[in-house]
């Protein structure tokens, strides 16, 4: 097959850790016999240094007409300024918009090799394998705000959602579920917020067609605890977007670093295979304390890779043996600093890529 991929490599470890993960496409292809087609385009820091604006026209235009998007990550202390028109974050929050991508799904799944590298303990997380899926385009990233200026002294964000929002994300968290293990935990703060109350009659209305799922709707602080607490019983759970963004970054943990954790972005439109045209990215910001050291982990980008051939190309196989190659390396104790215990030899970025591009030829 051939496929028109946008790469935007963004900030920070973002060009480092998507160096790896295009490697490991080129890998796939050859392997495989398809062509992909790489478009680098610009967002983020590196765009307003170049063309003033965190989101150029082009960047959008490229990215809606391919079949997915490949983003390391954005952003950093140089383009930290309060009073800037413009930051490298509304980049990100930008292209969501423009795709349309209203779901973002993040598998978190322990690698039993990596079991000593979380700080949770062992028995805990055994058996942890759980699909976060967080709403991306509402909610209080979205909501009508009042910046404070540098003299002001109020500012404001609503979390604004309606029934449509929330029902295709609960649906397609529902969906998801019967997929898998068919249980869903619906993540709200419907005891105190009007807009939790709204998100748990909608997603009770919507799971009363999914008889076959085991539901609960659980509060948001109280889901916090209980990801550390007894994080294996959970399989998907689904939350806003601000209570998703905090959530996941925790359940990242589960996970042992937030360098391995892979995401996929997916909205209603079709890329030119009838397939969603998603937006894939490791989980993991920019690392300005670590970039340009190479020492970076690339497993959540190339990871991303993997979702993005199983998502929007509809190449199972591939995914797997690129996910089968992730593991065998692992396997083989080969560790990014980020991943690494004592007593074993840690590896720098490229190295690790060389390793997985190895075991997938
Ligand atoms: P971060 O995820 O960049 O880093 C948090 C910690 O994890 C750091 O210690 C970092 O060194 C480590 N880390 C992250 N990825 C790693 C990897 N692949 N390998 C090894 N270690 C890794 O979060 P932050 O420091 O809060 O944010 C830094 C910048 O990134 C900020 O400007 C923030 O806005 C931006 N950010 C961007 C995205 C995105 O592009 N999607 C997401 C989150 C944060």
């Amino acid at each position: 097959m051939e496929a028109k991929i946008v790469v935007l490599d963004g900030d920070g470890i973002g060009p480092e850790v998507t160096a790896e993960a295009v490697k490991i496409l080129d890998v796939v292809g050859e392997r495989f016999g398809h062509t992909f087609h790489y478009d680098h385009q610009l967002m983020g820091g590196c765009a307003i240094d170049e063309l003033g604006t965190s989101l150029p026209d082009e960047t959008v235009a490229a990215a809606k007409a391919a079949d997915a998007v490949l983003l390391g990550a954005v952003g950093g202390p140089k383009w930290d300024i309060p009073t800037a028109p413009d930051r490298p974050e509304r980049g990100i929050l930008g292209i969501r918009k423009a795709l349309e991508l209203f779901a973002n799904l993040r598998p978190v799944k322990l690698n039993e090799q990596l079991i000593e590298a979380s700080t949770i303990k062992p028995d805990v997380l055994a058996g942890t394998d759980m699909l976060v899926i967080r709403e991306l385009t509402g909610g209080l990233y979205f909501g009508p705000r009042k910046e404070a200026g540098e003299e002001g002294f109020e500012a404001y964000d609503t979390m604004l959602y309606t029934r449509p929002e929330i029902e295709r994300v609960v649906r397609l968290a529902a969906d998801a579920a019967m997929g898998r293990r068919k249980k869903l935990a619906s993540v709200d703060k419907a005891n105190v917020l009007a807009s939790g109350r709204l998100w748990r009659r909608v997603a009770t209305d919507v799971l009363a067609e999914y008889p076959e799922l085991e539901v609960e709707h659980v509060l948001v602080d109280s889901m916090a605890m209980h990801l550390i607490r007894r994080p294996a019983s959970f399989d998907v759970i689904v939350s806003n977007n601000m209570f998703g963004d905090i959530l996941t970054d925790e359940a990242s943990m589960l996970a042992g670093s937030m360098g391995m954790l892979p995401s996929a972005s997916l909205g209603d439109l079709k890329n030119s295979h009838g397939l969603p045209l998603g937006l894939y990215e490791p989980i993991h910001g920019s690392a300005p304390d670590i970039a340009g050291q190479g020492i970076a982990n690339p497993l959540a980008a190339v990871l991303s890779v993997a979702m993005l051939l199983r998502h929007s190309l509809g190449l199972a196989d591939e995914a797997q043996a690129i996910e089968d190659a992730v593991d065998a390396v692992l396997d083989e104790g080969a560790r990014t600093g980020d991943i690494a215990h004592e007593g074993v030899e840690v590896v720098s970025t490229q190295v690790m890529g060389d390793l997985v591009a190895e075991k997938l030829e």
